[in-house]
């Protein structure tokens, strides 16, 4: 009788720590994984892999080292409002967003740390959208009249905890953006039926970057929008959207963590279950004032604190930073699980540029035989000035098989390039990761969206792990469509797709590219036009040619970028003799200064 009573106290102690929790974002993922095992191995692959990971290598060869790397990621808030109100201003949430990004770069001042005080830099920018899913202007942040289609909503809010609210089910059916191009962040009035003017209890939660499309996105109440004196909800809760955990994870205000959710093998830094190594082990800190100081004990680590009472992601109410290994860790699962939210073109300025590459005739290759994360595919495709550095095989939440890096969508970033059939032969270099991959390419030189076996650049060719490997082609001089973009295919497989561009991938990868083709090099902007001289243009005989420094070389090339003239200057000043060339119009490659200038001219 006794053991049941204390059973039930226990109970009840757990249901009103659980109503006090600021952050649902554990609850939450506990509850996707129970429902949804595919999300929870998701999960743990990813967690597996940034294992087998050498995090600095990832970064380095990724760009993410450098310190002027920031990632811009476009949001669109949903403020989910009763019909009644418009819940908050634009301009409230254009001030929620710019001091979030305050925070990251550590520029927000007061006790947000800068660098030099021990805080760490986030190279992730929020970016409220500026193009919508239709590729209209757009000021990301979209009114919803919740009360219209679930009239309760205006009392009792959303659900959070089994209660009768509106489900985030349904408030994502109301309102969403494509979770590959947009960060959806919905406000709501309240959760649980908690009176709207109550600022305490639920803030919001969040979903983690392994999380299926349909749950990758956050839930905040829309009063931590004005909430001066904790402004980290946002920064906390995108946080977690890169892969962070709270440092006190599995602990609570009275007990240390003990266990991580879901079972991982065991790690050196896996203690305090954040899987972060540069923060201490620690209970939440959820309405601690004054926060210990570094040299107090801590009763969940004896190493101290080391400033993990200051940490954004432990509910801190003073001091707050982010850790370097906090940093490293997004950076990295988010490349690996997001990676299309980096490229996306929802926060920039729709231009009006039209789509430009026609589409392919046959239909994008199903899905891989085996989904999963078994690294293969292209992780680095660089031809001309293209160099896209991608993640390896499909991510296991979408198992996503083409990757179409050409302008056919506004929303999507093109990798576009020039080559000149002129700089005969072409290089294609690609890489992969983990496994030998079997690559093939194809060009499409007669733009009729169709990959013929005449345009295939590289046939079937075993490319070995984390190795830059060149493969050289040449452009034909006939049957290429000039000055049009032309849709690239890139293949890296176990099986041979080499006949078949559209086929059946067992484990991998298709990336396609923009590339345009002329017959001579386009100019490059270093060359000063000014100070070039060429004269007389229309010539007989002799082409007279100026510039302000030593110009190396002239080519001359027909319409054909047949090479008709080679002749080294080494002087500012060069001279020509095309008379024995034939009447029509030539191209005039001026090589100096390392750089090059193309001009047309006539031969009479
Ligand atoms: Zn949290």
């Amino acid at each position: 009788m006794k053991k049941k009573l204390f059973s039930l106290v226990l109970f009840l102690q757990a249901i009103s720590m659980s109503a006090q929790e600021k952050c649902g974002h554990e609850k939450h993922q506990h509850d996707l994984f129970a429902n949804d095992p595919i999300a929870k191995q998701a999960y743990l692959d990813a967690e597996y892999r940034l294992l087998h990971t050498d995090i600095q290598q990832f970064l380095s060869r990724n760009g993410a080292s450098s310190t002027t790397t920031v990632y811009e990621i476009p949001i669109v808030v949903h403020l989910m409002n009763d019909g009644a109100t418009p819940l908050r201003t634009d301009a409230e949430i254009i001030a929620w967003v710019e001091n979030c990004n305050k925070f990251y770069d550590t520029t927000f001042g007061g006790d947000w740390l800068t660098t030099a005080a021990g805080g760490t830099v986030i190279p992730f920018k929020l970016v409220l959208a500026k193009r919508s899913p239709s590729c209209t202007t757009t000021t990301g942040i979209v009114q919803v009249n919740v009360t219209a289609t679930y009239p309760q909503y205006s009392i009792k809010g959303c659900n959070s905890s089994n209660t009768d609210g509106v489900s985030n089910v349904q408030l994502r059916a109301l309102s969403r953006w494509d979770p590959q191009v947009y960060y959806n962040a919905y406000i709501v009035n309240t959760f649980d039926s908690v009176p709207i003017a109550t600022t305490s209890g639920l803030q919001g939660y969040a979903g983690f970057p392994t999380n299926p499309d349909s749950s990758y996105d956050t839930f905040m109440k829309a009063s931590v929008v004005i909430d001066t004196s904790d402004p980290t909800t946002l920064p906390h809760e995108f946080g977690h959207s890169m892969g962070l955990h709270h440092p006190f994870n599995t602990g609570s205000t009275t007990a240390c963590p003990t266990a991580t959710t879901p079972t991982l093998p065991t790690l050196p830094c896996n203690v305090d279950n954040d899987l972060v190594c540069d923060t201490a082990s620690t209970k939440s800190l959820l309405g601690v004032a004054p926060l210990p100081a570094n040299g107090d004990a801590n009763p969940c680590d004896t190493a101290g604190w080391n400033s993990v009472q200051f940490n954004v992601m432990n509910y801190t109410s003073s001091n707050r930073l982010f850790t370097a290994g906090q940093k490293d860790r997004a950076v990295t699962l988010f490349l690996q699980n997001r990676e299309n939210l980096t490229k996306s073109l929802g926060g920039t300025v729709l231009s009006g540029t039209p789509p430009s590459v026609i589409a392919t005739t046959c239909n994008n290759p199903v899905a891989p035989t085996n989904t999963g994360n078994f690294s293969f595919g292209p992780t680095k495709v660089a031809i001309g000035t293209i160099s896209n550095v991608s993640s390896a095989s499909t991510t296991s939440n979408s198992n996503q098989v083409l990757y179409d890096y050409t302008a056919k969508s506004c929303l999507t970033t093109a990798f576009k390039t020039n080559l000149a059939v002129s700089t005969n032969p072409q290089t294609l270099t690609v890489r992969c990761s983990t496994n030998p991959n079997n690559f093939s390419a194809w060009m499409d030189y007669n733009n009729n969206g169709a990959f013929e076996v005449s345009e295939l650049i590289v046939n079937n060719q075993t490319v070995s792990p984390n190795t830059d490997t060149p493969f050289t082609f040449s452009i034909p001089n006939t049957g290429v469509t000039l000055g049009t973009p032309l849709r690239l295919r890139v293949v890296g497989d176990d099986n041979d797709l080499s006949a078949n561009p559209c086929g059946q991938l067992a484990y991998g990868q298709v990336e396609d590219y923009e590339v345009t083709i002329t017959a001579v090099p386009l100019s490059t902007a270093s060359f000063d036009l000014d100070s070039l001289k060429l004269y007389p243009n229309p010539t007989n005989n002799i082409l007279n040619i100026e510039y302000k420094t030593a110009i190396e070389q002239v080519v001359i090339m027909n319409v054909l970028g047949q090479t008709v003239i080679t002749k080294n200057i080494n002087n500012s000043n060069a001279t020509i003799d095309v008379s024995t060339l034939a009447p029509s119009t030539y191209f005039v490659k001026i090589i100096a200064g390392g750089s090059s200038q193309v001009v047309k001219v006539i031969k009479k």
